[in-house]
């Protein structure tokens, strides 16, 4: 279906409206059915561009967007719709205002942002709850990364802070979970590590002391040791000395590293600690979800739930 394929060449191409209404009455954001408050009679609803369709009865007029979030906007279907799909194609909202700037329809920056923080407060919630759910198994590499950003205060810039991620990837799927945390204490980790990862599964970590005994030779893990009955294997790297074990190639942390190197630039970018806890769940959904229909259908869902942010 085209309806995903949005800008070519930086330009929109507009969907006909027919077939985005038809659309999303399927996604069940447009009732498919339209009741007469005076008949209580059952209409079948259909696109038309008066935006009305008349009762047979009473012949009294009846808005085709009853109850959904087109009710009251004033924009189209084909602005709401190329918002939404730029942002799950994670489109900045410049380049997005940019495409639309010199179609029939244009749309503020503005607009568009408005939109863009409505979908991100859907995602933070739905990613909080969805973590509660997440197991990972097989080989799950952990790490902590601490990110440097600038702080802006209302009186110019204010010194900058310094936050810590943790993070769990596992490496079969790709999908990742990541939590701001205050320090990377034993206390402040581990929880994760357990609620986080089956049992059994292979988890690989750098040497830091929270992971590994470090003062008795051989070294030993501490994750088995607090978690014996969890019956993790456990291995490291030794980062001062190689970035991958000398005698098992399969033994690193190179994905979860590059994670970080791809986080980095925005976390450094944002100016907030809830922009960059936001800023985590989209990146996380991004991973979990990686194809379009999927992203679609999960933000339609909460759009639905929630449709009483939109009207
Ligand atoms: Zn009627």
């Amino acid at each position: 279906m085209e309806i995903h394929r949005q800008f070519s060449h930086n330009k929109i191409r507009l969907i006909e409206n027919q077939i985005l209404f038809q659309f999303y009455i399927e996604a069940g954001l447009i009732l498919a059915f339209i009741i007469c408050p005076h008949c209580q009679i059952s209409l079948p609803n259909s696109y038309s561009v008066s935006n009305c369709i008349r009762c047979y009865m009473c012949n009294v007029k009846l808005s085709i967007y009853a109850l959904s979030i087109f009710f009251n906007n004033k924009f189209s279907l084909n602005q709401f719709h190329y918002i939404l799909i730029s942002f799950l194609n994670n489109e900045s909202i410049k380049h997005v205002n940019k495409c639309f700037s010199d179609s029939e329809i244009p749309l503020s920056k503005k607009t568009i942002g408005k939109y863009y923080s409505i979908f991100r407060k859907l995602l933070i919630a739905f990613m909080e709850n969805f973590l509660e759910n997440v197991n990972f198994s097989g080989i799950c590499e952990i790490d902590e990364a601490l990110i440097t950003a600038k702080r802006i205060g209302n009186h110019g810039r204010l010194p900058s802070f310094r936050i810590w991620v943790f993070g769990i990837l596992e490496r079969n799927s790709g999908n990742c979970v990541l939590y701001l945390v205050p320090n990377r204490r034993r206390a402040t980790l581990f929880p994760m590590i357990r609620k986080h990862i089956e049992d059994s599964s292979f988890i690989i970590s750098d040497d830091y002391s929270v992971y590994v005994n470090n003062r008795i030779q051989p070294r030993t893990s501490k994750i088995r040791q607090f978690f014996p009955q969890k019956n993790y294997i456990h291995r490291w790297v030794n980062h001062s000395r190689t970035f991958v074990d000398r005698f098992d190639n399969n033994i690193h942390i190179n994905r979860i590293e590059r994670l970080w190197r791809d986080l980095r630039p925005t976390i450094k970018s944002k100016k907030r600690i809830d922009e960059i806890y936001g800023y985590l769940c989209e990146y996380m959904f991004f991973r979990f979800f990686h194809n379009i229909d999927e992203r679609l259908r999960q933000l339609i869902n909460l759009i639905q739930i929630n449709n009483r942010l939109f009207i």
